[in-house]
């Protein structure tokens, strides 16, 4: 028989060797204190570092509270993350970054958020330590996603959230490949909410996200969730040859009444410039969606697991 779970935790660790240990140290002592029946699953995601090791170490001391995923490559947080609700059994779950951004105190708000009913608990961070790009793109992916997608987040980069069972279930019927999880979470949410959540520094190692994979994270928001991109362009191509077809009928005009003009040569190489430029922009943006496609028809498996560390359920 299964036995019943409150609560699942589920964190993706990828090369986070230098914060384990102070993550191990802050994070059971909080769940033991809540009085619930908790599980943590870890998802090490082709970890580099010795993460895998001391992950196993902590199973080997708290296998009762503890199950560790080891995926055979490095396949991306959100997939990792994935594979996490897979594999939980708690009627809430909570997502939580391992680099102790935000502080494993906070967990007892997310459950007080979903106690009140909410089936879905949001976070915002009260005070960001990031760089202050970081800061700035994205306050301004955060307006432009809200008008694309009609997905209102406050802060979509704060991991730390809590799901109903039910929204888990409904994720784990989704196949996508490349998928943002606290968007498609809020899709499914009937009664969502948010709570403020500290933040801190990250408390040791680095970020894992460059600039140009923020970007990638970025467009995967946008065509995962909006066809906008597309129906905006189809909207500027039909303006632009509108506008095109009124110059053709202009020049026709001007040659038989006035006859040829001669000048104006860098004036017209501008207006072609411009053009292309639309038309690669247009071409570029196609490509984000046809790639999608391809991507998913392949129907790959979203992730390989070489190993999953965890306690048998019957006792033996
Ligand atoms: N992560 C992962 N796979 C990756 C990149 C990151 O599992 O390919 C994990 C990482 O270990 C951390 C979380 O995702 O637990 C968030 O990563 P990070 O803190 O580097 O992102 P940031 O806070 O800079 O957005
Ligand atoms: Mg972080």
């Amino acid at each position: 028989m299964t036995q019943l779970i409150d609560l699942s935790i589920v964190i993706p660790v990828y090369n986070e060797q230098a914060v384990l240990p102070a993550l191990f140290e802050r994070l059971y002592p909080v769940l033991d204190a809540l009085a619930l029946r908790y599980e943590i699953v870890f998802i090490n995601d082709g970890s580099r570092d010795r993460s895998a090791a001391l992950l196993s170490a902590q199973f080997e001391q708290r296998p009762d509270v503890t199950r560790v995923i080891l995926f055979n490559g490095n396949f991306g947080q959100h997939r990792a993350i994935l594979a996490g609700f897979e594999y939980s059994r708690g009627q809430r779950v909570i997502t939580l970054d391992a680099d102790l951004q935000n502080p494993p105190e906070d967990i007892p708000l997310l459950l007080a958020a979903m106690e009140q009913g909410h089936d879905y608990v949001g976070s915002i961070r009260r005070q960001r330590h990031d760089s202050w790009w970081r800061h700035w793109a994205s306050r301004a992916m955060n307006g432009l996603r809200e008008k694309l997608t009609h997905i209102k987040m406050t802060d979509q980069g704060c991991m730390m959230r809590a799901y109903s069972r039910r929204i888990i279930d409904t994720i784990n019927q989704c196949n996508e490949l490349h998928t943002f999880i606290p968007a498609l979470a809020y899709q499914f949410a009937q009664n969502p909410t948010e709570v403020v959540v500290g933040h801190e520094e990250r408390f040791a190692g680095e970020s894992k996200y460059s600039l140009y994979s923020l970007i990638r994270l970025n467009f995967d928001l946008m065509t995962a969730f909006s066809l906008v991109p597309l129906q905006l362009f189809s909207l500027l191509g039909m303006l632009v040859a509108g506008g095109s077809g009124l110059l053709v009928v202009l020049l026709l005009l001007r040659r038989l009444i006035i006859g040829p003009e001669v000048g104006g040569v860098f004036t017209l190489f501008a207006l072609v410039f411009l053009l292309i430029g639309i038309a690669l922009f247009g071409i570029g943006l196609l490509g984000e969606y046809i790639g999608r496609i391809y991507q998913e028809v392949r129907g790959r498996p979203r992730y390989v697991i070489a190993a999953v560390l965890e306690q048998s359920e019957e006792p033996v």
